[in-house]
């Protein structure tokens, strides 16, 4: 039996296949051509959305965006290996025109459009939200880090160029005892002559310099850290078990119905105790909803931010966090004491009433004391608190927010254990399935795009996943 044989290479074709021959009616270049297609490029205001009438034409925006969606698609996202498919994947050729830019011109799109790339990723969640793929009602919020092109030797913070100077006076004391005694000494073949150990002090004293102007730069921008790569990007702990890189904190609200990712933000904040109100408000004015529920995990915690979501049509589901060091330490915590709004005033277990008595700021937030006389005869004292004078409750002025927060977290645990299979199905895709869990470029804009076509990426192949690509493109079509 012979094996299937394909066609020889020096054989000629009378009539030459078109290179639509090659896409079949469901490949997802199709898809990605309709929709660059139907995208207004000038109102997105892509650089170059109008060719001069003079002087050498430039490539249309629209091919360039092609073929970075393209790439990102199929894990190709430099520049210089975009160039080589250009020249030599049969898929890009349909897409392009059998256009071949040079990597430069490649680069420089990306670097030039990162805000039109942006609106052209939320343009797709407008098409995603017309074919009805969003539920609009409930969505989860998280952020994880994906590192930056700046290796932790390059990132100084405070205490670590306290502790290298520390070291590196250490070592020239050292050097200066080595170099009293090799004065004083016949030199050792195996020890360094003072020469040599005259040279390794100047090393570490223009190191010691190059510290303390890094210091200087610090205590001036009144930053907690430095890096040198990236400037933009941040030294951040990544999770239990791992060690911090120096990476961009990558935000993202994800709507239920099918895990499409309503919205992002990429920051260079360390955590996310301020993320919750703009990422929920904005998925809710993206998703065009009067009202919205929002998952989010205990680090997004943050009385402001619940108040502003809740005072913006948003209920956020936030589990809180064990922080009460009266719970540490084995005595009641302020959850054993109920609250009456109607009189003010608290009900301590003991039956007591604790009531308002002065009001102060305190990290930039109004609190509110409360206390009573009962704890001074009180047989549970030693239960609840150390305080000679008795127990004093504190209440933030927006707390309402949050113990009503604590009351849906309460009633619906099945909608907070939602969560993490909804978010970190995104998270996990575009680190994992789509090797994009790294920056390939420096500086926040310039990772903002990387992001964008990210995202938008990641919506486009979950959008294929659920609907045949023709039925897609006809749906850009109407
Ligand atoms: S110590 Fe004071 S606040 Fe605590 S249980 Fe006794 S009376 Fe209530």
């Amino acid at each position: 039996m012979s094996f299937v044989q394909g066609v020889h290479r020096d054989q000629l074709v009378m009539f030459p296949e078109s290179l639509d021959e090659y896409i079949r009616d469901g490949n997802p270049v199709r898809f990605i051509d309709a929709f660059v297609d139907s995208l207004d490029l000038r109102d997105l205001q892509f650089e170059r959305a109008i060719a001069k009438e003079t002087g050498r034409p430039p490539y249309f925006p629209g091919d360039l965006l092609k073929l970075y969606i393209y790439g990102y698609l199929n894990h190709i996202r430099s520049s210089r290996k975009l160039e080589k498919e250009a020249n030599r994947n049969v898929e890009v050729m349909w897409l392009l025109g059998k256009l071949a830019p040079d990597f430069k011109t490649i680069a420089d799109f990306r670097r030039d459009n990162g805000e039109a790339i942006l609106r052209a990723c939320r343009e797709f969640t407008t098409v995603c939200r017309e074919m009805g793929l969003f539920g609009g009602q409930l969505v989860a919020i998280d952020g994880s880090r994906f590192k930056a092109v700046n290796s932790r030797e390059r990132n100084f913070t405070r205490p670590k160029l306290k502790k290298l100077m520390e070291k590196t006076d250490k070592k020239i004391r050292a050097y200066l005892q080595e170099l009293d005694a090799a004065d004083e000494e016949e030199t050792d073949i195996d020890h360094p002559t003072a020469e040599e150990l005259r040279e390794k002090i100047e090393k570490l004293k223009t190191r010691k310099l190059a510290y303390q102007e890094l210091q200087h730069r610090l205590e001036e921008s009144g930053e907690s850290q430095v890096s040198l790569t990236d400037p933009d990007a941040r030294l951040m702990w990544r999770g239990v078990g791992s060690l911090p890189e120096v990476s961009y904190n990558v935000q993202i609200s994800v709507d239920a119905k099918n895990k499409l990712i309503v919205d992002h933000e990429v920051t260079n904040a360390c955590n996310d105790e301020e993320q919750l109100g703009p990422m929920a408000i904005r998925a809710k004015e993206t998703l065009g909803v009067e009202k919205l529920e929002v998952l989010a995990d205990k680090g997004y915690y943050a009385s402001e931010q619940v108040a502003t979501c809740a005072e913006n049509g948003v209920s956020p589901y936030i589990p809180k966090p064990e922080k009460s060091s009266s719970k540490r330490e084995g005595l009641y915590g302020k959850e054993d004491f109920r609250y009456d709004p109607e009189t003010d005033c608290y009900v301590c277990p003991a039956g007591q009433v604790l009531t308002y008595r002065y009001r102060s700021h305190r990290d930039g937030r109004d609190i509110r004391y409360y206390t009573t006389g009962g704890c001074k005869r009180c047989s549970q004292k030693d239960r609840c608190t150390r305080n000679k004078r008795g127990r004093k409750l504190w209440r933030r002025v927006d707390e309402a927010y949050l113990e009503a927060m604590a009351q849906r977290v309460r009633g619906q645990p099945e909608k907070v254990k939602q969560r993490k299979s909804l978010v970190e199905h995104p998270f996990g895709t575009m680190k994992h399935s789509m090797k994009q869990g790294d920056f390939l470029t420096r500086g926040i804009a310039n990772v903002r795009t990387e992001m964008s076509l990210t995202v938008l990426v990641y919506n486009l192949k979950r959008v294929l996943g659920l609907k045949d690509t023709q039925s897609l493109v006809a749906a850009l079509e109407t």
